[in-house]
């Protein structure tokens, strides 16, 4: 290949990571960030230590196929709620990024709790940000060497508990806890918890706002569920330029300078190395550190707070008050996204309120059509595939009916068929009309599928005395031709 002349430039397309060094930082948005990485922590280290009808209150039984929320077991056939649910979710998102730009990345993505947590031990460990350049910068020696191990002990520390309590949401935490201390955890459950541990540990650790800038979608199509009336971190340009360092006594009106001292403080506390001062950037996580910072020097040089601020485009632009920015935060797709969330909401939470204790399926005996018994019956063959999906035993009663075919009845006794807790039964039932009776041809059938749910136990006290549940599911009754 030839080398460049000297009228071409010649350029990589691959940038060398700068390892940032964030300084610490604290305000009203670092209360927020703190508050939010304890809550969300407490959450995910705590649920799967509660309890529920003796069992674990949240697991999702992947071998048993199986979800337990709480009260809630969800099945196989119940994936919907989970769907709705995500969708729920992605909702949710699209309306906070509407209103106020990227809040769940900068306040309870694990991504930047995790790093949160890391940088909060790193700086316990190494110091702040001019010590931890020096100390990066420094030879190995005994010291460094002694500090590096005590970060990266506690940093192994938190993300093997962050993969263990992981696995725990798949498997019994209580158990796991036994295996591990015995050392005779499972393949899978091993895999993955050191699988997440090694994660949390590389991307908390190392990887921090590459993971954000190059490896999560949401960065590249945030613009997309943003416009000029959302709130974002911004930089007040007509405020601050032309900026300059100056003493605290300058009159900067007769200086003809803005209120930027230039201290770029802001760029220090920026967990993603930005000048927030060039603009909104894709890198901008919405944390408010750079907030934060510059309200300190604004306070310390006795100008007003708010040279970088949480705003709207178009209050920057127009002047609009903080009262008329924040009336424009009510526009037709913030309405839409609240409503459609909340109809799904209402909507989930019905579903789920209503949602059967008793799941039927009933599928026809392909091998026979209908065969003639003892010579007064004309029969078919059925399979009931019956769910119970509650923690407390069922008796169920199976009946039988036509609208066109007279004297249907279920062969045997089905008046008291026992269904333990979250079980599945597969009833063959033998149905049968008199032979008298039977018209030729196909007939709609449907059964009636009584369930009553019994005390801890099976005894015959219903929980639920005189309100049975009732499960009604058709099919077809043929009497071919020619019997
Ligand atoms: S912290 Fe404020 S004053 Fe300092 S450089 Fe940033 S915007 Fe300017
Ligand atoms: S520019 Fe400000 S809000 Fe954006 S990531 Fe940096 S510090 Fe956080």
């Amino acid at each position: 290949m030839n080398a460049p002349g000297p009228d071409l430039i010649e350029t990589s397309l691959y940038e060398v990571r700068r390892k940032i060094h964030p300084r610490a930082v604290s305000g009203l948005f670092a209360r927020w960030r703190v508050i939010m990485v304890v809550l969300t922590q407490l959450v995910f280290y705590g649920m799967p230590w509660l309890q529920w009808n003796g069992r674990q209150a949240v697991l999702f039984d992947l071998a048993a196929r199986k979800f337990y929320l709480f009260g809630l077991v969800l099945w196989p056939q119940d994936v919907i709620y989970l769907a709705v649910l995500l969708v729920i979710s992605a909702l949710a998102l699209f309306l906070f990024t509407a209103v106020a730009g990227r809040l769940f990345c900068g306040y309870a993505c694990p991504q930047t709790v995790y790093t949160e947590i890391f940088m909060w031990i790193e700086r316990k460990v190494e110091g702040d940000r001019i010590a931890r350049i020096r100390l990066d910068g420094a030879p190995w020696s005994p010291r460094k060497i002694r500090l590096k191990a005590t970060k990266h002990l506690l940093w192994v520390a938190i993300a093997l508990w962050t993969g263990f309590t992981f696995v725990g949401y798949f498997s019994p935490i209580r158990d796991l806890g036994g295996s591990v201390m015995t050392l005779t955890t499972g393949p899978w459950e091993g895999f993955w918890m050191l699988f997440y541990a090694i994660a949390t540990w590389g991307n908390a650790g190392f990887l921090r706002e590459q993971v954000c800038k190059y490896m999560c979608p949401y960065a590249r199509f945030q613009s997309v569920m943003v416009d000029k009336d959302t709130y974002v971190v911004t930089y007040d340009t007509g405020r601050g330029e032309p900026r300059r360092g100056r003493a605290r006594s300058a009159d900067r009106q007769a200086l003809g300078i803005g209120d930027c001292v230039d201290c770029s403080i802001c760029v220090q506390v920026c967990p993603t190395g930005i000048d927030i001062r060039d603009g909104l950037q894709y890198e901008c996580i919405g944390c408010g550190a750079c907030i934060d910072a510059c309200d300190q020097v604004m306070d310390k040089m006795r100008y007003p707070r708010g040279l970088i601020r949480y705003t709207s485009e178009r209050a920057m632009v127009s002047k609009l008050s903080p009262a008329a920015a924040r009336r424009r935060l009510l526009r037709p797709r913030v309405v839409l996204y609240a409503s459609l969330w909340m109809v799904l909401c209402a909507g989930l939470l019905t579903a789920l309120a209503m949602r059967s204790p008793l799941k039927v399926d009933v599928l026809r005996d392909r091998q026979s059509l209908g065969r003639e018994v003892d010579g007064q019956w004309i029969e078919n063959v059925y399979r009931l595939q019956v769910s119970n999906t509650t923690e407390q035993p069922m008796r169920l009663a199976i009946e039988a009916g036509s609208g066109t075919l007279a004297g249907v009845q279920v062969d045997g006794d089905m008046s008291a068929v026992a269904l333990a807790p979250l079980s599945n039964r597969l009833l063959p039932l033998r149905v049968r009309v008199p032979i008298e009776k039977a018209g030729q041809g196909t007939h709609p059938v449907e059964f009636a599928i009584h369930a009553r749910v019994l005390r801890e136990g099976g005894s015959a006290a219903a929980v639920r005395p005189g309100n049975d549940v009732v499960v009604r599911q058709s099919s077809t009754f043929i009497v071919p031709a020619g019997l």
